[in-house]
């Protein structure tokens, strides 16, 4: 049997935060969602809440909270670029004091503490397929720069606190992770291709479509935080988590219009500045120390995905409050 934990989630409302929670809650956890709701909603985890191990917590993880816990897994923080340019100093905020309230939390209860970090900490890499050992290319002062640097910031934090205080911790560096709960307007290329489609808009490609990204299936990506944050070899990271496969945006195009017989026409739009060109994880550590590998198939992964928007009310989902 193995050992009942208290566990934290900050952003378990959202698409990968509730995926965990129900994991966590499965397996027999004492689980605490912490979400502000910015970029998600309650009906993300409304199934939990008649399970006596959930706990649900509207609080923003920028103000301190005092939670006795043995577990954290930090994930509060805007992913999609609209949401994290909405409002980029709050973004900033977020990765920031937000680290520095759970590795406080952590150091105080003797916790382990887990960083939701990105491939976005690569910027646009000039080496590919991206290494935990490639340091970057990213814009400080460029429109995702609260994101990237937000979450660059983020990682020097736990490191520090590891290194000066001992705290636990692990860091993940996820590539593009999809799946059922994405928000339906977060702009992200697969919502926002696979709701297009479905409601016969026009599937808006940016750039020539040209540049590449690799997409990992959402159980994957949990299996790996939990076998990351399981981990008993003292191996904290950062690790690479994300599928191998590499596709052009306009595959990713066709292929979803394929997958949904849809008509809607492919138009262009211009590329977002900073945008990176190309995108693919070297996972030879996951392999390694987690003994981790993606499973899901794109093709089956997108299939899911759009039964998934196939059986929800689009109409039950707003865009970032603007209050924010
Ligand atoms: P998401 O937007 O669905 O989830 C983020 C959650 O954090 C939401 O529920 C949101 O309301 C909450 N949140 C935002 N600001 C908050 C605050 N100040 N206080 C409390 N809660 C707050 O996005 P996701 O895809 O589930 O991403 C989860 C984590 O994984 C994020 O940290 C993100 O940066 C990271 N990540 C995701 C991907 C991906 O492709 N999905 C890739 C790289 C990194
Ligand atoms: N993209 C696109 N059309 C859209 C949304 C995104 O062509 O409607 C492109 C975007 O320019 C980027 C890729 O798809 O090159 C992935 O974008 P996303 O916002 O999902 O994630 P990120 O750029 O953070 O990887």
């Amino acid at each position: 049997m193995p050992k009942i934990k208290r566990i934290l989630v900050t952003g378990g409302a959202g698409f990968l935060g509730s995926h965990l929670c129900e994991r966590l809650v499965e397996r027999g956890h004492d689980v605490i969602c912490l979400d502000n709701f910015f970029t998600s909603q309650k009906s993300n985890v409304v199934h939990l809440l008649d399970y006596p191990n959930f706990e649900l917590i509207r609080h923003d993880v920028t103000l301190p909270i005092y939670l006795e816990v043995d577990e954290i897994y930090n994930l509060a923080c805007p992913a999609a670029p609209g949401h994290y340019q909405y409002n980029p100093i709050k973004t900033l905020k977020t990765s920031m004091a937000g680290a520095i309230n759970v590795l406080g939390m952590a150091k105080r209860c003797r916790a382990r503490v887990f960083q939701a970090s990105t491939s976005e900490i690569y910027g646009d890499p000039e080496v590919h397929p991206q290494p935990e050992s490639y340091r970057g290319s990213v814009n400080p002062i460029g429109p995702r720069a609260c994101y990237d640097e937000g979450k660059r910031a983020a990682e020097s934090l736990f490191m520090d606190y590891h290194r000066m205080n001992r705290v636990d911790i692990r860091i993940v560096r996820i590539f593009n992770t999809y799946g059922p709960r994405m928000h339906p307007f977060d702009g992200r290329v697969i919502s926002n291709f696979i709701r297009q489609a479905l409601q016969r808009e026009d599937i808006t490609l940016f750039g020539d479509g040209s540049q590449t990204r690799s997409f990992c299936y959402r159980d994957d990506m949990v299996d790996g935080f939990i076998r990351m944050m399981e981990n008993e070899e003292g191996f904290i990271g950062p690790v690479n988590l994300g599928n191998q496969g590499e596709y052009t945006i306009r595959q990713l195009a066709e292929t979803v219009l394929e997958l949904t017989c849809s008509k809607s026409k492919i138009v262009y739009r211009d590329l977002p500045a900073d945008d990176p060109k190309r995108r693919r994880p070297d996972i030879s550590l996951a392999r390694e120390k987690l003994g981790w590998q993606p499973t899901v198939s794109l093709a089956d992964g997108l299939a899911k995905t759009i039964q998934w928007f196939q059986s929800i009310d689009i109409g039950d989902y707003r865009p970032p409050t603007p209050s924010y």
